[in-house]
């Protein structure tokens, strides 16, 4: 049984009748920022979520852990329907799902010192109860993240980015979660600190048994770091397979244009760039057929009018394109 299955999970903002609905009789604007996702995360593995800003990661991570109310849907977390949890049960469930945020200054309450920070989930769930323990556990999930004991009693505006998302990890891991959504946890980051915090990232897994949701724009942190991989485009999910087979062969147009702004990643050594056409359409008013079909350099006519159906590729590889057995890869430099 997977740690996390992800049934038809959707979230939409907005839709209330407002002024404007009732003078013109026209419904109320819906955002449709995750759009019937489904997915499975393994016990012990790194799924990692790719996507450009705006395409809904964020918002389906926080709908995951039910930070935000899913529209539509299901998350079954060890056999637990958790959208189905009334709030003091969910209140138990979160101390095994725990999410670590892209800025770790603006998720860090500054009037608060690094112990009070992270010794706050101890505190709400039960877990130590003297202040003396709190304090003992606090420090020593600090010290595994890299922060000093003489640090304890310092504000969040004392540290540095990369100290304060170790603040951030030790506030994530003090209540020994088993399964984290990392959102964006480096891309705040120096780039010499992100490559500290994806090792510290790494060991935490390892010593502690967790499994990670791991959101990423970038390709490459993905590609490094993930087992697999889901590729997300305006709210829905368009390819998932193993890191390794998207890496050699990705099949979804979308896919292959992340990919091409990473050579290095490529084995093959295909160098076309793909450079995609305008921006991230809205997802107040997501096009017709396939989402991606005012961007898609392949697309044609059926695209614009008909949505793809997510395909079975090859074993735990999946993708939705109407293109799809054509084997038309952008990568591929067009013969002579
Ligand atoms: Fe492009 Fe059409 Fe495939 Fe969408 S369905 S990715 S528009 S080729």
């Amino acid at each position: 049984m997977s740690l996390l299955s992800v049934e038809h999970l959707s979230k939409f903002y907005g839709g209330k009748p407002g002024l404007t609905a009732r003078l013109t009789g026209a419904p109320g604007l819906v955002v449709r920022a995750v759009n019937d996702v489904s997915l499975t995360v393994e016990r012990g593995e790194i799924l990692g979520l790719i996507g450009e800003s705006g395409c809904g990661k964020s918002t389906l991570g926080r709908a995951i852990l039910r930070l935000s109310e899913p529209t539509a849907g299901r998350v079954v977390f060890d056999g637990q329907d958790i959208t189905a949890l009334s709030p003091p049960a969910l209140k138990a469930m979160r101390r095994r799902m725990q999410i670590i945020f892209q800025d770790p200054y603006a998720s860090l309450n500054p009037r608060r010192t690094v112990a009070e920070i992270v010794g706050l989930p101890l505190r709400l769930h039960g877990i130590a109860r003297s202040s003396d323990e709190i304090r003992h556990m606090v420090g020593q999930i600090c010290e595994r993240v890299g922060l000093k004991a003489n640090q304890l009693d310092r504000y969040p505006h004392q540290f540095s980015g990369g100290q304060r998302q170790r603040i951030g990890i030790a506030r994530a891991l003090v209540s020994t979660p088993e399964f984290i959504v990392c959102d964006e946890p480096v891309s705040a980051l120096d780039v010499s600190i992100q490559a500290q915090i994806i090792t510290l990232l790494q060991d935490l897994k390892q010593e502690m048994g967790l499994t990670y949701l791991f959101i990423s724009h970038d390709i490459s942190v993905i590609g490094y770091l993930a087992d697999r991989v889901a590729v997300m485009y305006l709210g829905e999910i368009v390819e998932m397979g193993q890191v390794e087979d998207i890496l050699a062969r990705p099949r979804h147009p979308y896919t292959q244009s992340l990919m091409s702004a990473v050579p290095e990643l490529e084995p093959t050594g295909r160098r076309n760039r793909v450079r995609l056409k305008g921006d991230l359409p809205s997802p107040l008013a997501p096009p017709p057929g396939c989402k991606f079909h005012t961007r898609c350099p392949l697309a044609i006519d059926i695209c614009r009018k008909v949505v793809p159906v997510s395909e079975t590729l090859a074993p735990g590889h999946t993708a939705a394109c109407h293109r799809l057995h054509e084997n038309i890869s952008l990568l591929e430099e067009p013969a002579a």
